[in-house]
């Protein structure tokens, strides 16, 4: 979906909600949906703020609370006190791993383990419709400056 596409959605969402659209808002979820990263609400409003001074971290805040409640943005913890945001990955569900040295996020997706959790849950009698894997470690880099240390 193109950013065009989410802002429809997102003014449709708002709509339904009696919420009116502000320029502001307008401006922080256009900039969301262009981003491809986990950014968090301080790198957000650091990009926003370079083109709109005015704009303040709690509109940051509830516009991305917003667009987490109408399913455009997924949020994320990483267990480093920050709330990250992403966009909904176009192919699909993916994981993560963090470095708990540089805070760096990969991706990615295997489709034996995605197979293996449903399995797991079955075993449980459970189904799955939803779940966050995160690994923690050390990234390549990180692994060789320990070594070198
Ligand atoms: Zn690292
Ligand atoms: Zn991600």
């Amino acid at each position: 979906m193109n950013p065009a596409n989410k802002m429809e959605q997102l003014s449709a969402y708002m709509s339904g909600k009696g919420l009116k659209s502000t320029s502001q808002r307008d401006y922080i979820a256009d900039t969301f949906f262009r981003t491809n990263t986990h950014i968090s609400l301080e790198e957000l409003l650091g990009k926003v703020r370079r083109k709109h001074k005015g704009i303040g971290y709690a509109t940051v805040y509830r516009t991305m609370k917003l667009l987490s409640e109408s399913g455009l943005a997924l949020s994320r913890q990483f267990g480093d006190g920050q709330t990250r945001y992403e966009n909904l990955p176009a192919d699909g569900h993916h994981d993560h791993i963090i470095c708990i040295k540089c805070s760096k996020i990969a991706e990615f997706h295997n489709p034996k383990i995605e197979a293996l959790q449903s399995e797991a849950a079955k075993k449980l009698g459970y189904t799955v419709v939803n779940h966050k894997m995160e690994l923690y470690g050390y990234c390549a880099d990180c692994a060789v400056k320990d070594r070198e240390a």
